[in-house]
């Protein structure tokens, strides 16, 4: 394997610059002993709602956490149907069943991987409480026919806007259109914890209220439990470094899409490799960069070869895990998203990745992808 190895992240990159201060920052919640819950907390998610434009964010223990709690908070029935897409991370779909809900799997857009807006009409039932469209990769979803049918039809949309800090559809924030937006900050993402940390965000003040008991025991005030509730509190801890670190992250993610840029170019002459789409009036985050190709683990494994990590996000669409085997989904259920899921492919993508990595990366590609003789051509 040649070295250097380009990193396909690197968080010591990002937190060596701010070490102290996030370590004075840390050192004052151990002061104050506010490790759960607390003002740190209520610090944050006032700066986190000034960040999407809402009213009100609840910081909660993950994003997993927020997207649960926001179906919770709308009293799903058991086998209510949620409908979303198969082309996300699992928690998407894992919130819906612990809600006691029923995930309702559409397909996605061939050219933006977000939920197809065409087709959630037909998806619709008696039983349809809600629609979860996922921003993926940092790209928000088509919003605008998701959230007229929504209407008409009475569903509420929940936004997961997990991989999304800081993105936007024709001037909203990500987290700012839906009744609920759900964010993460696990380390990986744009604006990442020293640990597991989510919020959600509404302008709701009743829907803003119920969240902040549900997470808390459901209690209105201390020992006064109004409902079953769970502990989803965020840690004083992870809260104060978000609050550190939520400033920069605007900076942030224009680096990302400056690296952005510098892929699209250096690889818009590629044959075989498709660079990613942004829809217009849409402004990416760049959580995730994937390209498009054929042969996608062939082009990885040279790629390593090579000396550069890649991920793969994600090689099994949910409709076709063993988790939700159960659904009743098979192989051409989705098409358009299992060809998506055999053909993307992450490069490197992080703020302090060099312009000069980021060229070795897009250099290493088209060299991987021309020693690969024959390579087909894509399937769409
Ligand atoms: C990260 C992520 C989640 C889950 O967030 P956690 O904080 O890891 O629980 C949910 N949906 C998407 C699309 C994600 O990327």
């Amino acid at each position: 394997m040649k070295t250097p190895t380009i990193p396909f992240l690197d968080l010591s990159a990002l937190h060596q610059a701010h070490r102290d201060e996030y370590l004075a920052a840390i050192g004052e919640v151990i002061d104050q002993s506010a490790f759960a819950g607390g003002p740190v907390v209520s610090q944050f998610e006032e700066d986190f709602a000034r960040f999407c434009g809402t009213r009100h964010a609840i910081g909660v223990g993950s994003g997993t956490d927020a997207l649960w709690l926001a179906l919770l908070a709308l009293d799903l029935n058991p086998g209510d149907e949620v409908i979303t897409v198969a082309a996300t991370f699992l928690a998407t779909a894992e919130a819906i069943t612990w809600a006691g809900g029923r995930p309702v799997f559409i397909d996605i857009d061939p050219v933006t991987y977000t939920m197809n807006p065409a087709l959630i009409e037909r998806a619709i039932t008696p039983r349809t409480r809600a629609i979860i469209p996922v921003h993926l990769y940092g790209q928000m979803a088509d919003m605008d026919p998701i959230l007229e049918l929504a209407q008409r039809h009475g569903l509420a949309v929940i936004e997961d806007a997990c991989q999304a800090h800081g993105a936007e559809y024709k001037g909203h924030p990500a987290g700012s259109l839906g009744a609920f937006g759900c964010f993460s900050f696990y380390p990986g993402k744009n604006l990442g914890a020293f640990g597991e940390a989510g919020a959600l965000t509404t302008s709701d003040e009743q829907l803003a209220q119920k969240i902040a008991v549900l997470r808390n025991h459901g209690q209105e005030r201390k020992y006064h439990h109004s409902q079953v509730g769970w502990n989803a509190r965020m840690d004083g801890i992870q809260a104060a470094v978000l609050r550190l670190k939520l400033p920069e992250l605007p900076y942030h993610n224009r680096l990302r899409r400056e690296i952005a840029r510098l892929y699209d170019t250096a690889l818009a002459d590629c044959p075989h490799v498709q660079v990613p789409h942004v829809a217009p009036g849409c402004v990416h985050s760049y959580h995730v960069y994937a390209v498009r190709v054929p042969e996608r683990d062939r082009v990885a494994a040279a790629l390593a070869e090579r000396g550069v990590s890649t991920g793969i996000h994600y090689p099994i669409p949910v409709h076709l895990t063993d988790a939700y085997r159960a659904l009743g989904y098979r192989r051409g259920s989705l098409p358009v998203t299992e060809r998506w899921a055999a053909e993307v492919l992450s490069l490197p993508m992080f703020p302090q990745l060099a312009f000069a990595q980021a060229e070795t990366v897009a250099a290493e590609l088209r060299g991987a992808v021309e020693t690969l003789n024959a390579i087909p051509a894509l399937t769409s």
